[in-house]
């Protein structure tokens, strides 16, 4: 797989200017070097394997710098030479340069690979984890194979990364296979330039590798059976509908039959989860065209080497179980990534077949993956009857990645498994920064050079087991990549924890001093973090709608048009204040803040409302007093909220299980026919514009009055949104003269309102950005700490201001 790096590849051939050999043929050699992820990755000998194809004498070794090569011979074969190492490269490599330069020949004799030479301040990209390639799946599924249905088959092309990985150089000796001694077939394997396992690290095989078991809940060893009996044994009883815990790549999954309700909500149960949604996997494309809508792009995700959890749209009468993801039309489906996927999911002879099973994250509720055996079977032991564990031990945990295809193209949502630890590539060159990322969906981001290494996910930042998950990684990503922060950027929000670890850096005089502190506000965050992925530099307007976000009033934002660039902001337009009545209270039980927004209108309007005779008079008393006094409620100008409020309405979602559920139930019903939206009045010539949805409720109660669909509501309501958003870009546009929109935070996750957004804002000649690689959601929240951060210290204006603050102090 060669990722897309043309506008920064410059393959110099200079070999057009070779000087003249004797008798006519051109001898040269050249000193090439090869940049990107070309390290652990099969490079090597595939250069080896090149140079011997080409007949070229010379040497090839790793080193800090990326893959450096010489290579003597006929110049023409040399050209040649070139041109094959990106048009043949192995497919995990990812080539961003290729530098070569002319020497006189000095009479090499053979092709050889030298040891590694490493230099200190020099790094490399680190690999994702792969999902098992058609190689090696072809070994296991072979009964001639020495492989044959060993589940930890893998080789240089792939199988675990970024999760084994303690330090680097990538060798065996320092990853999580450095507890196997490999067996003399494996060496020779491994030794040998011309195999396809030469210098892959996890090599292993049924003699010398990792071993599966299965134990009864309670107890890791006691095993009931191990190797291909405990897998046959798994398979039966995923069948008969019993909850097992799955040891995996990044960590436990928890799996059951994904068409057995019974199982299903047994599950749900246990995990204190009702209605959030579970990932599933089926054995391959066409098991998910049974139950799912698959475009091209999208089979295209599902069967890339990252094997993502892509969201689909559900088929109508499918036999996978409504409860997999209640009051939702999609359902997030991935395909097996490692040989025990396979061997888990496959028929085999009399057995049933199995068409899906959930794969959910062994975690309880919003705790952190759990990835050792002891600590899985200590935590999930009330959640599954059985474990199937193995020996190869998770260094690095890392949940699945969740994405989708957002016309035409890949729109992240939560970027984990198989793209972290590969960096985002940035337009210009960063100080070295480490932001530390939101609250919730938290992901952090350290900078180096152009490279921007967004984190694995770390989850929601609440419980201690996440903030040690976040500390450990950041310590390992920073040794991986040889970074010591000189910027370290955090949100504006007092509260989150991330906020507080970098107080905590501060105080606590480890840093080198001179190292500066910037906080960052979240929505200026949002839209940087747009801009960073999208290139751009120059200033937009960021419209940035999310749930939660700490203004720089103190108040809650999340219904925000900044002009903004990274080094400034200014809040153009912003949705009205409103209370959030009893704070977090409010956002997990959306009726707070419809009874918020309905508490100024009319009791003649909103006498009739179902809503009213739904809650508990004495709650209803309490809001009220909230609303009135202002105890524990701030105010907030959250886009989130709004949703919210219209969803528990519309007697959609009343009270939330999981964040964004009320809104996401609200998307899922609006009518995807109807084009009319409500007309929303908007206050013309004065800045910021303070845009009341007041006019807009009314509407929505006279069309619930009038006994108007809920489907019909949601649809207007949706596109009465998009029309203000365009509406508003163009007042500001006027007024600032800045033609370009980028669009971000969690809201924009709703794909209905993006799609009507865009529209209306091309229409209107706007140029627009959108995420793509990073999510729009808090998970992307550190990429735009790090930029703004970034373009703050180093403007010569601000690093006279009181954004400087010294480390050590
Ligand atoms: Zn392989
Ligand atoms: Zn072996």
């Amino acid at each position: 797989m060669l990722r897309d790096f043309d506008e920064n590849s410059e393959i110099d051939l200079a070999m057009n200017n070779a000087p003249r050999g004797a008798v006519g043929v051109e001898l040269g050699r050249t000193r090439i070097i090869v940049r990107g992820m070309v390290q652990g990755v099969g490079f090597r000998p595939f250069i080896y394997r090149l140079a011997n194809d080409h007949e070229l004498k010379g040497w090839v070794f790793n080193s800090t710098e990326g893959v450096v090569i010489e290579v003597e011979g006929p110049t023409k074969r040399l050209e040649e030479f070139i041109s094959d190492i990106t048009l043949k490269a192995p497919p995990l490599a990812v080539i961003e340069r290729v530098e070569t330069s002319l020497l006189p020949p000095v009479g090499y004799q053979s092709f050889i690979i030298q040891a590694s030479q490493e230099q200190e301040d020099k790094f490399v990209l680190v690999s994702p984890d792969i999902c098992i390639c058609p190689d090696c799946l072809r070994e296991i599924s072979d009964p001639f194979n020495r492989r044959y249905r060993y589940p930890f088959t893998n080789c240089t092309n792939c199988g675990p990364r970024f999760t084994i990985i303690k330090d680097i150089p990538y060798d065996r000796p320092k990853t999580t296979m450095a507890a196997f001694q490999m067996c003399p077939s494996c060496e020779e394997e491994y030794y040998n330039p011309s195999d396809r396992r030469f210098h892959a690290q996890p090599n292993a095989c049924s003699t010398c590798g990792p071993r599966v078991w299965l134990v009864n809940e309670g107890t890791t060893s006691d095993s009931l059976t191990e190797g291909e009996e405990a897998i046959t044994m798994a398979r039966y009883l995923l069948s008969r509908g019993t909850i097992v815990a799955v040891k995996g790549l990044g960590g436990f999954h928890l799996a059951c039959d994904a068409t057995n309700s019974v199982a299903i909500s047994l599950l749900r149960k246990h995990k204190c989860r009702v209605n959030k949604p579970f990932a599933i996997m089926s054995l391959d494309c066409q098991a998910v065209e049974r139950y799912c809508h698959v475009s091209d792009a999208e089979r295209q995700l599902l069967e890339s080497p990252q094997r993502p959890i892509v969201l689909l749209r559900r088929k109508s009468g499918s036999p996978i179980s409504a409860l997999v993801t209640p009051h939702n039309s999609y359902l997030g489906v991935m395909l097996p990534y490692t040989p025990l996927h396979y061997l888990l999911l496959e028929k085999r002879g009399g057995e049933p077949e199995t068409l899906a099973l959930v794969m959910t994250s062994g975690n309880m509720s919003e705790e952190p993956i759990d990835i050792g055996n002891e600590e899985a079977s200590e935590h999930l032991r009330t959640l599954a009857d059985v474990f199937l564990l193995h020996d190869r031990d998770i260094y690095v945990r890392c949940d699945d990645t969740v994405t989708r295809v957002f016309e035409g193209k890949e729109a992240i949502i939560r970027r984990s498994r198989g793209y972290a630890p590969f960096p985002v590539r940035l337009n210009f060159e960063m100080r070295q920064v480490l932001a530390c990322g939101a609250e919730l969906k938290n992901t952090f981001c350290i900078t180096r050079g152009t490279y921007a290494f967004l984190s694995q996910h770390i989850g929601d930042m609440e419980n201690i087991e996440t903030l040690s998950s976040f500390e450990s990684g950041i310590e390992h990503l920073k040794r991986l990549f040889k970074v010591s922060p000189e910027v370290i950027a955090y949100d504006l929000h007092p509260e989150y924890l991330s906020t507080k670890y970098a107080h905590e850096l501060r105080g606590n005089g480890q840093l080198s001093s001179g190292v500066q502190f910037v906080p960052v506000q979240h929505h200026h965050a949002h839209i940087a973090s747009c801009l960073a992925e999208n290139g751009v530099q120059e200033p937009v307007i960021g419209v940035a709608f999310d749930g939660t976000g700490y203004g720089e009033d103190g108040q809650i934002w999340g219904g925000e048009f900044l002009v903004c660039d990274f080094q400034h902001f200014e809040r153009r337009a912003h949705l009205k204040y409103v209370v959030l009545p009893g704070g977090e209270a409010a956002i997990r039980k959306p009726y707070r803040m419809a009874i918020s927004y309905l508490y100024h209108l009319p009791t003649a309007l909103t006498g009739g409302l179902t809503l009213l005779n739904r809650i508990d008079p004495l709650e209803l008393a309490i809001v009220r007093r909230q609303i009135e006094r202002r105890i524990n409620s701030p105010l907030t100008s959250s886009c989130g909220r709004l949703f919210d409020a219209v969803s528990s309405l519309l007697a959609i979602c009343d009270v939330i299980t999981y964040e964004g559920q009320a809104a996401i139930e609200l998307e899922m019903l609006a009518d995807e026919s109807f084009k009319d939206g409500y007309h929303w009045p908007l206050p013309k010539g004065r800045f910021p514009i303070v845009i009341d949805p007041e006019p807009i409720l009314c509407d929505i109660i006279h069309d619930l009055n009038a006994g108007v669909p809920i489907a019909i509501i949601s649809a207007k309501f949706h596109t009465a949104v998009a029309e203000m958003v365009s509406e508003v870009c163009c007042l500001i546009r006027e007024r600032d003269g800045v033609s370009s929109v980028a669009l971000s935070g969690g809201v924009f996750q709703n794909v209905y309102l993006l799609k009507r957004t865009l529209s209306h804002l091309r229409r209107r000649g706007f140029t627009l950005y959108i995420h793509h690689q990073v999510p729009c959601n808090d998970g992307g929240i550190a990429l735009g700490q790090a930029v703004i951060a970034n373009a703050k210290v180093t403007s010569p204006a601000l690093r006279r201001s009181n954004y400087v603050l010294s480390g050590a102090g």
